[in-house]
């Protein structure tokens, strides 16, 4: 099956990312093990949410990513991602998919991105650039896998934002804006 953008991860970083592909038309894909970070907190430190227990918040956020035609297989491991003539082949627990780009949201497991061939910096994390980019060609990485020392759902998702926006940028043209207006331009 073609994907625009492969998702592996499906907590804070992951549905953030996919969020802003799938709201903008691209094929997006998910895949999550469950168990997120977020599932085990009482998030009262999160901007615009007072307070709200961790599996409600994935609960709302799946739904939320869902409602704009994100495909999330839940409880379907990705075991590969290999590149192949220009894309990536993505083996999972129960098929095979060739995606454009690949979001590497997977918490503390890294060994995706090792076994890729993702450069690993001295904290044992994902090396990214400024747009959370990985050394691989439309590969990037977010959240707790890319660093463990900043560990907050708030940044996880901020980071999965951009890398949805540095992705949109790519394909409808530089500087994409994800941006309903209240008062409509004149
Ligand atoms: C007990 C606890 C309390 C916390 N409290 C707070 C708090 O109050 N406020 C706050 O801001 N932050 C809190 N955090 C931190 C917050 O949960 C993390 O910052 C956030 O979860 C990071 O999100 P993430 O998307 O990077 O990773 P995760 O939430 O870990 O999500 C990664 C997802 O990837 C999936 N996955 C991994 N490998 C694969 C694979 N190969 N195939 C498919 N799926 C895969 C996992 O199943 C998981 O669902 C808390 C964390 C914990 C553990």
């Amino acid at each position: 099956m073609l994907v625009d953008v492969t998702v592996i991860g499906g907590g804070a970083a992951g549905l953030s990312a996919a969020l802003l592909t799938s709201k903008n038309g691209l094929v997006t894909h998910v895949f999550d093990t469950g168990d997120a970070g977020v599932s085990k907190a009482i998030l009262d430190n999160y901007l615009g949410i007072m307070k709200i227990e961790g599996p409600d918040f994935i609960d709302l956020s799946r739904d939320q990513v869902q409602s704009h035609g994100t495909i999330l297989h839940q409880g379907e491991e990705v075991l590969e991602v290999v590149p192949e003539d220009g894309e990536y082949r993505v083996v999972t627990s129960e098929g095979e998919y060739i995606s454009k780009y690949i979001v590497i949201a997977t918490g503390h497991n890294r060994e995706i991105a090792k076994n890729l061939g993702c450069e690993i910096n001295e904290d044992g994390c994902i090396q990214v650039d400024s747009v959370n980019k990985t050394n691989f060609e439309n590969v990037y990485a977010a959240g707790w896998c890319v660093h463990w020392k900043i560990n907050q759902a708030i940044i996880a998702a901020g980071e999965g934002a951009e890398i949805g926006i540095d992705i949109l940028s790519n394909e409808k043209g530089a500087n994409f804006r994800d941006h309903l207006h209240l008062i409509p331009p004149e």
